[in-house]
């Protein structure tokens, strides 16, 4: 199992909470000591704090609102932009609660122009990806919640680089935001549009970085000007499995769709392929699944990388249906995009159907994801790593997403 970087000890704090109940070798969330936070931005903060800043700043609180809206509504990103705030205080608001927290440093296109992926350098050198896909009728992002990650699922690129740091709030905020803008501003082909769709399955571990995670759903999903008003039931947390910290989601009262990474039925594969599974065995985890879905009302998503030789068998297809039938649960079947040096591949056509074939004997609804953006979700890997050389004097670079260029059948 790849370790982490050698100088990212777990810190103390909330942030570890899901990290002291980790196996060795794991780390939860919280990133290296000592890194320095992002700016504060007004995406962290809920309208209330943000009128209080404003007021901090000699402002009237009102100005909160407008800002907001600016930010929110009309996507703005620029001061002269903002042109119902007075000019002498815009620069001053937007000096404070709007700093720049991501600069795009690579845009990748496919698809003629409607998947779009962005390779993002944070404050302080860190690199996250975000992915844009336009569909007939719905546009979905998909978000990184890290820097890195700590979960070290071997066939998972970002697993194999370890954990920088978690996003805050407004950095996650911020990928959503700029796919909004490019959307509102016609630079994706189809004409104006919005982001319908958001799902947290770019790099990171959501659930290990629980607070910023449920903060930015919070934020996507509040009606401007405190939010974005994205739909909560188009927004999908993607998690290896914290039973914790699925329980918590739980009782949040958010909609969104839970999405399960399984990827094997029986605690024997499961243990190799998802190493949080030694801490949480696969029932536990449907357990929490069950639940997650029994307060919900929503359809839980089992995601399983189809792996040749691995995963694919007929009889874990089996043991998977018997696992799922009669729960309220969807699987969604990934073809391995192998890793760059990966020594798995995807399954042969034949086992992938008979896979398909044994879940729907069982009554269990199955799709499997189109691959869509996988020509630019390699090269961004290579990406990454281009970029750590053209940028030497900072903190080590973290390694692209496994994968999150492929996304369908998650609404
Ligand atoms: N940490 C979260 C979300 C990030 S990855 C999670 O594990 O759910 C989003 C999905 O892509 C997960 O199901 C993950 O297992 C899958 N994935 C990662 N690398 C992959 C690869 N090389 N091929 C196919 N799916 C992959």
């Amino acid at each position: 199992m790849p370790s982490p970087r050698p100088s990212s000890p777990r810190v103390p704090g909330r942030a570890s909470e899901q990290a002291a109940a980790l196996p060795p070798g794991l780390t939860g969330g919280g990133g290296a000591r000592g890194r320095a936070k992002p700016p504060r931005h007004l995406a962290d903060l809920g309208l209330p704090e943000r009128r209080a800043a404003v007021a901090e700043l000699g402002e009237r609180p009102f100005r909160a609102d407008q800002l907001s809206r600016q930010y929110f509504a009309r996507l703005a990103d620029e001061p002269g932009e903002m042109t119902d705030l007075p000019q002498s205080c815009r620069q001053g608001l937007a000096d404070a609660l709007l700093p720049r927290l991501l600069t795009a440093e690579r845009e990748l296109e496919c698809d003629g122009g409607t998947t779009r992926k962005t390779l993002w350098r944070t404050f302080d050198h860190a690199y996250v990806e975000s992915v844009l896909m336009r569909y007939p009728g719905r546009v979905t992002m998909c978000v990184s919640s890290q820097a890195g990650c700590g979960m070290a699922c071997p066939f998972c690129a970002t697993g194999q680089a370890g954990l920088t740091r978690n996003l805050s709030t407004a950095e996650i905020v911020e990928q959503v935001v700029a796919g909004a803008r490019s959307l509102a501003r016609g630079q994706v082909p189809g004409g104006p549009g919005r982001v319908s769709n958001v799902v947290f399955m770019g790099m990171g571990e959501p659930l290990a970085n629980y607070r910023s995670v449920v903060q930015a759903v919070r934020r996507l999903t509040e009606a401007p000007p405190a939010g974005l008003g994205i739909s909560a039931r188009g927004i999908t947390v993607s998690t290896v499995g914290l039973v914790p910290a699925i329980g918590r989601l739980a009782a949040e009262g958010l909609p969104v769709t839970l999405a399960v990474s399984l990827h094997a039925p029986d605690d024997e594969a499961r243990d190799e392929l998802v190493p949080v599974n030694r801490r949480w065995k696969v029932a536990e985890v449907l357990d929490a699944a069950w639940h997650y879905a029994d307060v919900t009302g929503r359809r839980v998503s089992i995601e399983y990388a189809l792996i040749r030789d691995v995963n694919d068998q007929a009889w874990r297809a089996d043991l998977l249906g018997s696992l799922l039938t009669g729960h309220l649960a969807h699987v969604n079947l990934i073809p391995l995009n192998p890793t760059p040096g990966s020594r798995w591949t995807a399954s042969r056509p034949a086992a992938q159907d008979e896979f398909v074939a044994r879940l729907e004997a069982h009554g269990v609804a199955v799709t499997v994801r189109d691959t869509r953006g996988r020509e630019i979700d390699g090269a961004c890997g290579q990406l990454a790593v281009l970029s750590r050389e053209d940028d030497p004097p900072d903190p080590p670079l973290r390694s692209a997403p496994g994968n999150p260029g492929a996304e369908s059948s998650i609404r």
